[in-house]
C-alpha cells in the first residue's frame, strides 16, 4: 500500500535549487483526535502549520527538531505551533483566546492577528549542540506568506510555496533558492513559473514522484528516497517532573488543585501527568534548601 503520510524532495542539477513535497493523511486525523473541538479555522492553521514544518525540517542538517511558532498578545489566535524532528516526527497544537468569537475562514483569523505577533523557527539539536531560534514580525497574508518572507529577508534564500488542504489530506510543496553562484541564468524565474502552474487537486491526489516528474520533467533533477512521516510527542513523565523542578515548590502549590495533586496535561498530545502528593514531596527531597515542599 502506498504511503499517506510522506516527504519526497528533490535537487535541481543545473540550478542552485530544491523542491520539496510534504502529504499528510494520518498525521492530521492523529492531531485532530487530541485537539478535539477545534473551530475550522483554527484547524485549517494548524494543518498549514504541519506542512510548512515538514517541508522545511527537510534541510536539518543534524538530529534534532524544528518547531515553527505563532505567538500573538491579542486578537482570537493566541499560539500556533508545529514541530518536526529529522525523522519525520510531527505535532503540532493550536490555542485561541475562549471568549472571542473565531472568524470562519482562516485568512480572516491570520488577518486578525494583533500587531505585536511574532513568528518563531526554532531548531533544537537532540545531539546537546546550539539551539537556534530565529524571532521575526509576523507579516504576509497567510502563514506560507510569512515563512516565505522569512527565508527571503533573514536567510536571503528566496522560497516559495503552494498549499493544499480539504479536510482529511494535507499537501503542500516548496521550491527553495539554494546558495550558488548565481550562474544559473533564468533558471530559477523558470522554475518559479512551473511551480505557480500546480493545482490544489494535483497536489492532493497525485504521487509525490508522479507531481515533481510532471511539472519538471525538463529539468535535469536528482531524487531522493521517500521520507515517511508520522505522529510522534516525545512528552514523558520525566520531562514533566524536569519542568515541574523547574518551577519550585512554591509555584507548583499555586498548581495543586484538591487534594494537593498537580495534573499536567500535554498540550501537544493531550497526554496527562497526574502526581500525588507523595510524589510531589519527592522531587523537592533538600527542603531545607528549597523550602517546604508542602502543598497548600
Ligand atoms: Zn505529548
Amino acid at each position: 500500500m502506498p504511503r499517506t503520510d510522506y516527504l519526497q524532495r528533490i535537487l535541481f542539477e543545473e540550478v542552485a535549487a530544491r523542491c520539496v513535497v510534504v502529504r499528510l493523511q494520518d498525521v492530521l486525523a492523529e492531531v485532530g483526535s487530541r485537539c478535539r473541538g477545534l473551530p475550522p479555522a483554527a484547524q485549517q492553521l494548524l494543518s498549514e502549520a504541519l506542512l510548512l514544518s515538514a517541508l522545511m525540517s527537510s534541510g536539518l542538517k543534524f538530529s534534532g527538531r524544528l518547531s515553527l511558532q505563532i505567538r500573538s498578545d491579542s486578537g482570537p489566535l493566541r499560539m500556533l505551533v508545529a514541530d518536526c524532528t529529522d525523522q519525520g516526527g510531527l505535532r503540532g497544537t493550536v490555542s485561541v483566546a475562549g471568549d472571542e468569537r473565531l472568524p470562519e475562514q482562516a485568512a480572516d483569523l491570520i488577518a486578525s492577528l494583533g500587531h505585536g505577533t511574532v513568528l518563531t523557527l526554532t531548531l533544537d539539536p537532540s545531539d546537546g549542540g546550539q539551539r537556534w531560534q530565529g524571532i521575526v514580525p509576523f507579516e504576509g497574508q497567510s502563514l506560507a506568506d510569512a515563512v516565505a518572507g522569512y527565508f527571503d529577508r533573514s536567510e536571503q534564500l528566496p522560497t516559495a510555496f503552494r498549499l493544499a488542504t480539504n479536510g482529511n489530506v494535507a499537501a503542500a510543496i516548496m521550491l527553495q533558492r539554494m546558495p550558488g553562484d548565481g550562474t544559473d541564468g533564468d533558471g530559477w524565474t523558470q522554475l518559479q513559473q512551473l511551480l505557480a502552474t500546480v493545482q490544489p487537486a494535483e497536489l492532493l491526489d497525485l504521487p509525490a514522484e508522479t507531481l515533481l516528474k510532471r511539472l519538471f520533467h525538463a529539468e535535469r533533477r536528482r531524487l531522493f528516497p521517500e521520507r515517511e512521516l508520522h505522529f510522534h510527542c516525545p512528552c514523558s513523565r520525566e520531562r514533566v517532573e524536569n519542568m515541574l523542578l523547574s518551577l519550585g515548590p512554591e509555584e507548583l502549590a499555586t498548581m495543586a488543585g484538591e487534594p494537593e495533586t498537580v495534573e499536567v496535561r500535554c498540550q501537544f498530545c493531550n497526554q496527562a501527568y497526574r502526581f500525588e502528593p507523595h510524589e510531589l514531596a519527592a522531587l523537592y527531597p533538600d527542603d531545607d534548601v528549597r523550602g517546604s515542599p508542602t502543598l497548600h
